[in-house]
Parts: structure tokens; sequence; C-alpha cells
């Protein structure tokens, strides 16, 4: 590694830039920590436990706005449990897929390989791009990904045509723009915009896919508790989940809730991850060694920020010059292969931070480039 330190006053305060786990706030923790003795270790099925999960579900419906008869659900195993949860109870026979990155591709993946549902008609782009899905006949469900947190990119939210809309929002939900009504099912996990942990799934449910659960029912198809949406509505309705959740997770979430509606909402957080990402992409368009990986501007996303770096300057050591010094999971994603930065704008993320993470990557290479000065 480099030998390179980096002066304090471009160190960021807190240097989590992580996209999933990401930053938790001390303020959410410190919360943790003071109701603990009568939290953690409580029965989840009393009364202080679905205090939490009601705090949880009415700041989501809070948060964006909600519609009537959209429901909140939730349950353990975060989104990749409900892209199995989607095959079992949601999708009728075929579904068409916008892939565009790992996390997408990984859902249809699941769908192919589900032997009572037809192969689903797959849409793709090239790495660091969005397809665009419209309407396919003979297709009961289409799946959207909001942020693809592979590669940074962002699609729009809107209905590609009739039949349920399935979006995969796990990096982007509370940090990109959502109207409500777009949406069927508005699934993610907690542990990237809403700063807590992961372990969970939540979702958006709208009327017509909580009546898809009962239509899919009535063909007779076997589902597995688990796996079944039914029984995660009857308990998210009454405030728990179907088995045994983290309580800290639960909390830190409600917390995280709280402080982003007391901050304006989803118009707020919109605005903030819009502002912090835009001054890195601007950052990246004005360096002569970083570039935005995602070449059109409209397909950048808000909330995962990928930057390429010219190849006189490894991200490999840049990473590890910023993890030295306790700025961690700045590495790009694990199967993409570039010489790239991934930066998470999250709303917990402070600005300054921001700026001043950029300000210290342009330290470090100003630094690369004179030690390979001073050795040419
Ligand atoms: C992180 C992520 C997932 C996986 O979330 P888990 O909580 O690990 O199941 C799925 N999709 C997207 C877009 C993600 O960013």
């Amino acid at each position: 590694m480099p030998d390179i330190t980096i002066p304090a006053d471009v160190l960021p305060a807190d240097g989590r830039f992580g996209s999933g786990p990401s930053k938790v706030r001390q303020e959410a923790v410190t919360s943790l920590a003071d109701v603990a003795p009568q939290l953690l270790g409580t029965s989840h099925r009393r009364q202080a436990v679905r205090d939490q999960v009601r705090r949880v579900r009415e700041g989501l419906g809070t948060f964006f706005d909600l519609p009537d008869g959209y429901e909140v659900a939730l349950g353990n195993g975060g989104a990749t449990l409900f892209w199995d949860i989607a095959t079992h109870c949601l999708i009728q026979e075929r579904s068409a897929h916008a892939v565009f990155g790992e996390f997408s591709a990984k859902f249809a993946a699941a769908v192919t390989a589900t032997p009572f549902l037809a192969d689903p008609v797959i849409v793709e782009s090239a790495a660091g791009t969005h397809p665009t899905l419209t309407a396919v006949g003979g297709v009961d469900t289409y799946a959207l990904t909001h942020c693809e947190t592979s590669t940074g990119v962002a699609m729009p939210v809107v209905r590609p045509g009739e039949g349920l809309v399935l979006v995969d929002a796990t990096s982007g939900a509370g940090g990109l723009p959502l109207d409500p009504a777009e949406v069927d099912a508005y699934y993610f996990s907690p542990q990237k915009a809403f700063a807590s942990n992961g372990g969970l799934w939540l979702a958006l449910l709208s009327p017509a896919a909580i009546a898809r659960i009962d239509e899919v029912a009535a063909t007779g198809r076997f589902v597995s508790a688990m796996l079944d949406l039914r029984i995660a509505l009857d308990n998210s309705r009454q405030e728990q989940t179907y088995n045994t959740p983290s309580i800290a997770t639960v909390f830190l979430m409600a917390e995280q809730l709280e402080w982003m509606n007391a901050q304006g909402g989803l118009a707020w957080a919109v605005k903030d991850c819009a502002a912090k990402s835009g001054y890195v992409y601007d950052w990246a368009e004005a360096s002569d060694y970083a570039t935005p990986f995602v070449a059109d501007p409209g397909q950048r996303s808000n909330v995962v920020c990928t930057i390429d770096l010219d190849e006189r300057v490894p991200a490999a050591e840049v990473n590890a010059v910023l993890r030295a010094h306790g700025v961690v999971d700045t590495e790009a994603y694990r199967t993409l292969g570039r010489n790239q930065l991934r930066i998470a704008v999250f709303p917990a993320i402070d600005a300054g931070d921001v700026q001043r993470l950029t300000a210290a990557i342009d330290y470090i290479a100003a630094a690369l480039d004179a030690s390979r000065a001073a050795t040419a």
C-alpha cells in the first residue's frame, strides 16, 4: 500500500460511504442504547416491540405519502427473500424484467429457475445503462429496479403496461423520487437509505398486489409459510412479523424514518441526495483522472455514484489508503471488474463529508502521481 497520509482537513468526519450496509446515524444508536433495557430481549409479540413495528409502518406511510388502500408489509429475509415471495405469491404465469446489473439479473434468474412459472421476458442492457421496459403481451407482472446498486444506474419508475409492477427499491427507496401510483410492490431492505441493519424486507403493497396474493393462492399453488405474503401481511397488520425479527433493526429504522420525516420526508431526501450526488458527478467531470461511469447523466443514480478512474490512479490503491484512514467501502461492486470507486450518498451521509471525500481522493491521486514521477 502506498505510504500516504491524508491531511485532517480533507478527512471525512464519518468514513462510511458503503452502498449497504451503509452508515447508521450515531444518534439512532444512542437512542437504541437508551431504550435497550426496556426493548432488547423482550417479546416481539408484546406492546413495546409492536409499537416499534407500528412506527416503521406508519413512518413509511407518511414518508411515501401512501394512497388509500396501500399497505406496508414486512418480514425476515431481506429483499433477496422478497424475490422468492414474488415468484410464489405475485407472479401468476409470466413476468418481464429490466435487467441491467447483478441484482436485477438475480431476480430474473430466480424466476427462470421456478418450475411453475413460464420463462420470463428479459430486456437487458449493458452495465452502466438501463433498458426500457414496455408493454409485453401475455405478461402479468413487470419487474423494475429503481437503483441498480451494482452499477449506479437509476431508472424511472413508471408502469410499462397492464399488470403488477414490482420494484426492487433496495437502495433507491428513501433517496429517489416515487409516485406510489406507479407501483404495486415497492420493496427494499433497511440497511441502505434507511440507515438500519440488514435482515428484514419491507414492501409497499397496492390494492392490486394484495388482490393478486389471493388470485394466485386460488390456483392451488403450494407456498411454504416463510414465503407466504398473505401470512406476512396478516402479521404486519398486527404490527408484528411472522417469526422473530431483529428488534434493534426495527428500532433503528423507526428512528431513521422519524428523522427523515422531520427533515421534510421524501421530497427533502430526494433533494438532499441529488445535491450530494450532483457534487460527486460534477467533481468527476471536472477531474482529469475521474469520470462518471454512467455516461448518460439522466441514468445516473442520485444515491449510489460510480466513478471510473484513469488507469494511472489504481482504485485498489486509493481504496487501501482511504481504508487505512477509516474511510471504508468505496470499492466498486465485486463482479463489475472496473477501475472504479462507488460512493453512496444516502440521506444519513453528511454533505460536508462527501466534499471532504472527493478532496481526499484528489489528495491521494496527486500523491500517487508525485511518487510515480519520483521513481520514473
Ligand atoms: C442490496 C440489494 C439487494 C439485496 O438486499 P439484501 O438485504 O441483502 O437481501 C437487492 N437488490 C438491490 C438493488 C440491492 O441494492
